[in-house]
């Protein structure tokens, strides 16, 4: 009888908690991907997402491939595909990682029971997190709600060690007949036409061994300097690593052990570390408080007059709001599927403050566009940005675009790279072109309203309009 694994946001063989026990119990291994669209316990997978899983889930089958195995994906409803698969194939065990919001949850419950009903044994472990989320917890037993004060509990526990490639010996075969009207078509995970993904194919290689790397080449090249160079948006002051976080072929264990041997203390890694900690704490509030991606967290803004506006949302999701840094922000996404941090926070400013525009819709924007997208760090961090959030920069604090461009782009690279129709400008002419001198644009060769959009929102009146709304509530 085999043993299946169940790899879900975890698509790699090493520190894999799951597999691990799954070989140990020395069955012959099923691995096998579910892409649910029918019935997923939050959303489906966005575009850009899908087209970072082709990639992955290659990569795994590759990988296990070379061991005598091979990767099954399958198309449908997992609630309905796990339960018959292990009772076509028989399997005594099914062994998977958990996830953290409660509708994913209550659906794991029920898959679990379904395959115990059937007499398959289900085992379960945290392969996706630092630590069980329920072994942090206040004095008083309840759970954090600032993230600082969650790192620091959470860094008295002993994360456990990464676990290394399992000697994988013995794989089922399954026959085809199984496998019928359910195989995943992956080809239909890359889009046809048009094909928009060029510039993700040259940013990204999906897979373990290349998340591998971009730690390694993170940890030699930038961790030093990344107290500053993680906010500078033209630099590659940071990792990169969040595509290979969010789809698990690089492990959060795996990247706290590569810092603690690295040197934890000094003020590189230390930061570094802090915005994992980050990553742990989205995942933790999305465990603790399921409304994350759905309600604001502060009750307070439920009574918030959002604008509804398609044409100034649909310049926005474009990089077409005449605003360079946000523009630029906006088309580093659409062209690669990324976005600076800082950018991220800068665009976020501006659709939920500047545009007066709910910060829902920028989380499904990012959803639809983000390689890394990721449920827990997206909501939280538009949470965070909008101010609705449990710990969340004040809505008052709205970010001056111009401000921003010039503190974290002084040289207006990014801009340039991302915006190139303004690349000839200079000086703040690149950072505020509605302000800059005729002669100056004619010199560049631009023409606002036609070679470049004339700013959607004055910034002053954007500006002023958002707190008239706030102190409305
Ligand atoms: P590094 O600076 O190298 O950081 C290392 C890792 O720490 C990242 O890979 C990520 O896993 C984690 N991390 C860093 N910053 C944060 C943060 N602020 N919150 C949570 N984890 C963090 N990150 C996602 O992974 N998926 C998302 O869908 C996502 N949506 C975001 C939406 C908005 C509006 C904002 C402001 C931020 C969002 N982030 C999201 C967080 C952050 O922007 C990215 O994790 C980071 O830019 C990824 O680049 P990096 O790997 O080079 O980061």
């Amino acid at each position: 009888q085999p043993a299946i694994v169940w790899f879900r946001d975890d698509l790699r063989l090493a520190d894999h908690p799951a597999l691990h026990e799954a070989v140990a119990s020395g069955r012959p291994l099923i691995c096998l991907y579910v892409l649910d669209d029918k019935t997923p316990a939050l959303h489906p997978a966005g575009a850009a997402l899908r087209w970072w899983l082709h990639g992955a889930l290659a990569d795994l089958r590759a990988q296990l491939q070379s061991r005598g195995g091979t990767l099954l994906t399958l198309a449908g409803s997992a609630e309905d595909l796990i339960p018959k698969f292990a009772r076509n194939m028989d399997a005594a065990s099914v062994y998977w990682h958990h996830r953290l919001h409660e509708r994913e949850r209550a659906q794991d419950d029920r898959i679990r029971q379904a395959l115990e009903q059937q007499g398959c044994e289900v085992r379960t472990h945290w392969g996706t997190v630092l630590l069980d989320p329920d072994l942090v917890s206040t004095k008083q037993g309840g759970f954090y709600k600032v993230c600082g004060s969650f790192w620091k509990a959470l860094q008295t526990h002993a994360v456990p060690e990464p676990l290394g490639i399992p000697d994988m010996s013995s794989f089922q075969d399954v026959p085809e007949s199984v496998l019928q009207d359910v195989r995943l078509n992956e080809a239909e995970l890359c889009p046809q036409a048009p094909d928009w993904a060029s510039g993700f194919r040259t940013t990204w290689e999906p897979g373990e061994a290349e998340g591998q790397e971009h730690l390694e080449d993170f940890l030699k090249d930038a961790v030093a300097e990344y107290p500053r160079g993680r906010d500078r948006v033209a630099e590659e002051g940071t990792s990169r690593l969040s595509p290979y976080l969010a789809s698990g072929a690089v492990s959060p264990r795996q990247v706290w052990a590569a810092l603690q041997k690295h040197g934890a203390h000094t003020d590189g890694p230390r930061i570094f570390l802090s915005e994992l900690g980050w990553r742990e704490f989205a995942r933790y509030t999305l465990y603790h408080l399921p409304q994350l991606p759905f309600e604001n967290l502060s009750p307070k803004f439920s009574g918030m007059h959002w604008r509804k506006n398609a044409a100034d949302l649909k310049a926005w999701q474009r990089g077409q709001t005449g605003v360079p840094i946000v523009d630029a922000g906006m088309r580093q996404l659409w062209q690669t599927g990324w976005m600076h941090n800082r950018a991220r926070m800068i665009v976020g400013s501006f659709l939920t403050k500047h545009l007066l525009i709910d910060w829902k819709e920028g989380e499904a924007w990012f959803r639809e566009t983000l390689v890394d997208a990721d449920f827990a760090n997206n909501a939280m961090n538009w949470q965070w940005v909008a101010g609705t959030g449990i710990e969340a920069t004040p809505f008052f604090r709205i970010f001056n675009p111009t401000r921003q461009a010039e503190k974290f782009d002084p040289d207006g690279d990014y801009i340039r790279q991302w915006v190139p129709e303004l690349r000839r400008l200079s000086g703040k002419a690149l950072f505020e072109p509605w302000a800059a001198k005729e002669a100056d644009l004619r010199q560049a060769g631009v023409v606002l309203g036609r070679t470049y959009p004339r700013p959607i929102v004055d910034l002053k009146d954007g500006r002023d309009r958002a707190l008239q709304a706030f102190r409305a509530l």
